[in-house]
Order: structure tokens, then C-alpha cells, then sequence
């Protein structure tokens, strides 16, 4: 009972006997690790190496609990460099699971295989094998149904195993790993050296070839100095994506969890993405092993640096660095700030395949109505995923959805603030949020406007909150909302800034398909709106051709 329960803190999930298989190749030297899941996991593991592979004589110390090769005194858990070292896994994984085990140590004849059920040895043979370690588990959690019960469906797990794999595959971009599920390889890298390789097969092409190069050299310690070495790759502000997913960051090769870190790479990209969108990076920190201390969880996802601060500017420093030298031109900025009519181009929405000729005419002018509100409109459809096309009684109208319902949204935020009578969603279960210490102040400053808009906020230790309650226009993405205030709350009053913001978070996105009804629903609402052809921000809503410019665009006058 004791070793289930022990089990219990470093297998969670698949998953994590994955990652643990896979540190342990790692720490053995492997150049080829190949793994193997079928029912997500729970049917079967495999993980095989070219490692070291284990003596003969110590294969069933290796599944007794807290042995380990890795390390021999107290000291050396000062200076810890394998992945590995509170021998753990193996006794853990084998507690929960059926176990089999084929190992040849370089420098013996033959290998050993072994297996193991609830924990106890059940079988051992000598077998052939190459060098290296092959490990098997199936049955995963079969005498633990509490814990089966909560894991997702396959597919989840599956995934989840499919994202330790990668992140390994990022950190040792030397090893060639392949990946395979319910029978599909669904990974293989290189094993070539470099990041770039290995980024291109875990997030694709379009993403590899957008990454900038951070810090200079491998991301290996070289021993001696108490240097920071941060290299990596970070993308373009132009590759951003939705989530802070595809943040990775290594510490001396370990793969970690840290906000603390997320915060530094996010603070590098400082004004050149859009709110709600986060940037692609994969951060290696190489430090003296003594200055982090990778042994305050049993799954090891976390670590503490002595000096946290150097390690933040370190990062931060790196990022900026990369994406001031290589990306001279943040062009999401320069939408953002600046609107210039891009007549070519609407030009070739409007002309059809094989007039090319048309182009050569002078460029159509594009005239902003100059009536205060809207005509009524009759939409017509939608233009790629993001403008809606309306006739109206003078012409043709193409509306950019999100900026439309920006200023639907900030308009009505703006009424529900000065009226204090915000429309408020109460979270179905509290949720926590955390603030960097730098935000901190702000975010004490500013607990006041946030209840005006409908946020129902408590502390909730140190530097964190609950949130019980949120405005009902930003339900979904009330985080973003709050990051933005505190990360990027742009000129102007606060209050103003937070009516934009959640007006932004709350709108409907470019590149997202609406109904007919949808789209009536908002030309409707936007009629209503006293400033239609700006968004808060000051960029125009729509564009219109008037029925003389489609004359002479025709030619018909
Ligand atoms: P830890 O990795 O913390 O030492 P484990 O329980 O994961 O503990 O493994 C116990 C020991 O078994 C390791 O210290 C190592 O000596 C040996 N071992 C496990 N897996 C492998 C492998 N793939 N190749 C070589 N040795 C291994
Ligand atoms: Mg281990």
C-alpha cells in the first residue's frame, strides 16, 4: 500500500511513466530513443534505448525503491546534473502497472530480462539484446481504479504522452527520438544536433522557418563560471498563437513548468503582439547546478533558482535581444498603429482569375462615409472569415466584424461603467489568479475599477486571488483581459484602457465564420452605435464603395 501511494506522486498518468522512461534513457547516454503507446497508454508503454543498459547484477535493484546510480552522497544532490536521482520511477511504475524489462550492459555477453507484477520480481532469464534498455508496461493502474477512473479518454492521454515526447525532443535535439501511437508514427526527429530540426517536426514548417535564433552557441554548462547561458529559438511576433502552449523552457536540460519564465519570454514580445496572443519560443538556461534546486517536487516539473531576479532579466534580455536584431519591423505593430487602404489588394478580391490587366488602372480610392451613423444594411455574406459585405442604399459595404463589434462592446461597457450596473457571470467555480510581483502594485491599485466593470475579486494568499465573478462580456477570456491591464494597459485613463481591452477580448475574431443571422445581428447593433466607422482604438469599422465608384469602376460612366 505504502509503494502505490508513493506511485501515486510520480505516475499521474501515462504520460508520466513516459516521462520518466524517457529521462532515464537520457540519463544512460541513448542516441535512439523509440516509444510506444497503444490505449493511451494504459494498454501499453514501450520505451527502448541505445543507452548504457543495466549489469546483470543490478537489474532488480533497479526497481527497489530510492535505488539509484545516479547519485552517491549528499553532496552530489547539491550538483545535480542527470535527469534522474531519486530512484523512484521504476519501483513507482512497477507498483501500479505489469513490468518487463530487457537491458545489456555494454561490457557484458548477454542481457537480462525481467518482470514484475504488483511490484514483485515474477520472472528473470538472460535474453539477447543489443546495448541499451527496453521497457515495457501494460496494465496501467489496473489495481488502481481510483486513478483510472479519472484519466481522460485515449486520445487525451495520448496527447499528453505526444507532449512530454516533444518537449524531450526540443531539449535534446541530438537524440533521435521517434514516437508511435496506437500504431501510427506520429514523431520522428533527426537527431541531427539542431533546434531547428527538431522544431520543424514538432510544430511544422511554417513555424521553423519563422523562429529567430536566442543567445549564441549550445545550450550546454561548460562548468566554472556562474554565468546565465540562455539560447534557443524564439518566433517572429508575426507567429503568435493563441495559447502559451508552445512556450518551452529547459534548465539544464530539464524540461520545467514556470510561470516565472513565461512572464520573462512574454515581457520580451512587450508590445510587438496582439492582446490575447502569445509567442512560440523554446528557451534553454544553462547554470551552475548548484544555483537551481531541481528536487522540491517528486515528478521534478518544477525547480527554484537561487536568484530568481538574474534568471528572469536573463531570459527577458535574450528574447528582446533576438527579436530586436533579427526582427527589425514588428509589423503587427504597424497595423495595429497605422491604417493604410491597401487598394491592390482589394483590388484583386474584386477582379476576377485571369484580369490581371485591371491592376495596371490607377488604384481604386476608397472613401469613409462621412455620415455620423449607419444606414440601414442588408448583408450579403462574409469575406474571408472576417469582413461582412452589406448593401446599403448608396453603395457597397464591407465591414471588419471585429473592429465592428469592438466598438459595439466598448460602447456598452462605457454605458455599464458610468452607471455602475456591470453585467455579471459568476464563475461555476472560482478560479485563481496570480500576479508577477512587478504587477503586483498596479493590480492592488486597481481592485476598485475592476468591480465597477463586474470583476468579484478576493486575495487569496501572497500574490494570488480568487475570482469569483467576471464581466459577462469577456466570460470566456477574462484572464487575457486582466494580463493585458496589468502587462499593457496602453495610455489614457485605466477605466478607458479596461473598457478597450475587454471590448477587444470580448469581440468576435477575425478569421472566425459567422451566420447570416450573426452578422445581421451586428450591422443591426452597430446602426445603433453613435461612432460606428471607428473601433475604440481608432482604426475604421468599414469601408464603402459608393454606387458611383462601382460605375466608374465598370466603366459605365
Ligand atoms: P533514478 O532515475 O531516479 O535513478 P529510476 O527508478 O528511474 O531512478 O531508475 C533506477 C535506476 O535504474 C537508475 O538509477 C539507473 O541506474 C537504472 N536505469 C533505469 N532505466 C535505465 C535505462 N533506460 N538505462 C540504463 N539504466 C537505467
Ligand atoms: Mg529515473
Amino acid at each position: 500500500i505504502v509503494a502505490r501511494i508513493a506511485a501515486g506522486e510520480v505516475v499521474e498518468r501515462p504520460a508520466s511513466v513516459v516521462k520518466e522512461l524517457v529521462e532515464n534513457a537520457l540519463d544512460a547516454g541513448a542516441s535512439e530513443i523509440a516509444i510506444e503507446a497503444t490505449g493511451g497508454g494504459i494498454s501499453l508503454i514501450r520505451v527502448a534505448d541505445d543507452g548504457s543498459g543495466i549489469p546483470a547484477s543490478e537489474v532488480a535493484l533497479a526497481f527497489e525503491r530510492y535505488a539509484t546510480s545516479k547519485i552517491s552522497s549528499d553532496a552530489d544532490l547539491e550538483s545535480i546534473s542527470s535527469l534522474g536521482f531519486r530512484g523512484e520511477a521504476l519501483p513507482s511504475i512497477a507498483a501500479v502497472a505489469q513490468v518487463e524489462m530487457v537491458t545489456r550492459a555494454a561490457d557484458e555477453a548477454a542481457g537480462t530480462f525481467i518482470s514484475l507484477m504488483d511490484g514483485a520480481v515474477t520472472g528473470r532469464r538472460s535474453q539477447a539484446r543489443p546495448t541499451g534498455t527496453t521497457v515495457t508496461v501494460r496494465s496501467l493502474f489496473r489495481r488502481v481504479p481510483a486513478r483510472l477512473k479519472f484519466l481522460k479518454s485515449a486520445a487525451t492521454e495520448s496527447s499528453h504522452i505526444a507532449s512530454v515526447v516533444s518537449q524531450y525532443a526540443l531539449a535534446f535535439p541530438g537524440v533521435r527520438f521517434s514516437l508511435s501511437l496506437e500504431g501510427r508514427t506520429t514523431l520522428r526527429t533527426p537527431g541531427s544536433g539542431q533546434l531547428i530540426d527538431v522544431v520543424s517536426e514538432v510544430y511544422g514548417l511554417e513555424v521553423a522557418r519563422n523562429m529567430l535564433p536566442v543567445g549564441e552557441g549550445e545550450g550546454e554548462w561548460s562548468g566554472g563560471n556562474s554565468q546565465i547561458r540562455v539560447t534557443g529559438l524564439a518566433g517572429a511576433p508575426s507567429l503568435s498563437r493563441a495559447s502559451r502552449g508552445y512556450l518551452s523552457f529547459f534548465v539544464n536540460r530539464r524540461w520545467i513548468n514556470s510561470r516565472l519564465l513565461a512572464w520573462a519570454v512574454e515581457e520580451a514580445y512587450h508590445g510587438l503582439l496582439m492582446a490575447g496572443k502569445h509567442p512560440v519560443a523554446i528557451i534553454n538556461i544553462v547554470l551552475p547546478p548548484g544555483e537551481v534546486d531541481v528536487n522540491i517536487h517528486p515528478t521534478k516539473a518544477e525547480v527554484k533558482f537561487q536568484d530568481e531576479h538574474r534568471v528572469f532579466g536573463a531570459v527577458q534580455k535574450a528574447v528582446r535581444q533576438a527579436l530586436i536584431a533579427r526582427a527589425p519591423a514588428p509589423r503587427i505593430e504597424e497595423i495595429a498603429t497605422t491604417y493604410r487602404p491597401t487598394p491592390t489588394r482589394e483590388r484583386e478580391l474584386w477582379t476576377l482569375p485571369g484580369e490581371s490587366a485591371h491592376t495596371q488602372s490607377p488604384p481604386m480610392t476608397v472613401v469613409q462615409p462621412l455620415v455620423s451613423t449607419l444606414p440601414v444594411l442588408r448583408v450579403l455574406g462574409q469575406l474571408a472569415n472576417s469582413y461582412i459585405i452589406a448593401e446599403g442604399p448608396d453603395g457597397l459595404y464591407l465591414i471588419d466584424q471585429h473592429a465592428a463589434h469592438e466598438r459595439i462592446l466598448f460602447d456598452k461597457i462605457s454605458s455599464q461603467q458610468s452607471a455602475r450596473q456591470p453585467e455579471v457571470q459568476g464563475l461555476l467555480e472560482p478560479a485563481t489568479f496570480e500576479v508577477s510581483p512587478p504587477q503586483a502594485a498596479t493590480w492592488q491599485s486597481h481592485l476598485a475599477d475592476l468591480a465597477m466593470v463586474g470583476f468579484n475579486i478576493e486575495p487569496f494568499g501572497d500574490r494570488t486571488y480568487l475570482v469569483r465573478a467576471v464581466p459577462a462580456v469577456i466570460a470566456g477570456d477574462w484572464a487575457g483581459v486582466l494580463r493585458e491591464m496589468l502587462d499593457a494597459p496602453g495610455e489614457g485613463s485605466w477605466e478607458e484602457g479596461l473598457a478597450k481591452s475587454m471590448a477587444c477580448h470580448g469581440a468576435v475574431r477575425a478569421g472566425q465564420s459567422l451566420s447570416i443571422e450573426e452578422m445581421r445581428d451586428l450591422v443591426r447593433q452597430m446602426e445603433q452605435t453613435a461612432t460606428p466607422q471607428t473601433c475604440p482604438h481608432g482604426r475604421p469599422t468599414l469601408i464603402r464603395l459608393t454606387a458611383a465608384q462601382l460605375r466608374r469602376e465598370f466603366g459605365r460612366s
